[in-house]
């Protein structure tokens, strides 16, 4: 476990509109407002199409499995991380025949509309760095100088 403190500098809220791509407008917002390192606080609306993914073992080297699907889609929640620019986030959505979720892939169309907010932090620096086994980047944060 590693844990550290940050402080909320600003919060950023949007609406998205028919079409837009959920990771990419979120992509869009990060790099054009400057957004170092934030945290995704939470997002709702519906979906034409969804795209996430999943891990399929419990042993390492973790293995995912993307999986698609058609909507109509609802956002049911929608939170992550942003560290040195880059976005984790993960999500539930559902329709009328269950509840699905999932790590946030590019291809999630907006339907109808989504708002989200996001919150710029500071006091301590988020970074994700490699972990050999796990084949993947973990979250570090680093307390200030
Ligand atoms: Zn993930």
């Amino acid at each position: 476990m590693e844990y550290g403190f940050c402080n909320f500098e600003k919060v950023l809220v949007a609406r998205l509109d028919r079409g837009d791509d959920l990771l990419l407008s979120i992509q869009e917002m990060v790099k054009k407002e400057g957004i170092s390192q934030g945290i995704i606080l939470g997002a709702y609306g519906s979906l034409l199409e969804s795209h996430v993914h999943m891990t399929m073992l419990t042993t390492y080297p973790s293995k995912q499995e993307f999986i698609k699907m058609e909507g109509p889609l609802e956002i049911l929640s929608l939170q992550g991380i942003i560290a040195k620019g880059e976005v984790h986030a993960h999500m539930v959505l559902s329709n009328k025949n269950g509840t699905y979720g999932g790590h946030l892939e590019e291809g999630c169309k907006v339907c109808y509309l989504a708002e989200l907010s996001i919150a710029s932090i500071g006091g301590a620096t988020l970074v994700r760095e490699p972990h050999p086994e796990l084949r993947s980047k973990l979250l570090k944060v680093k307390a200030p100088d």
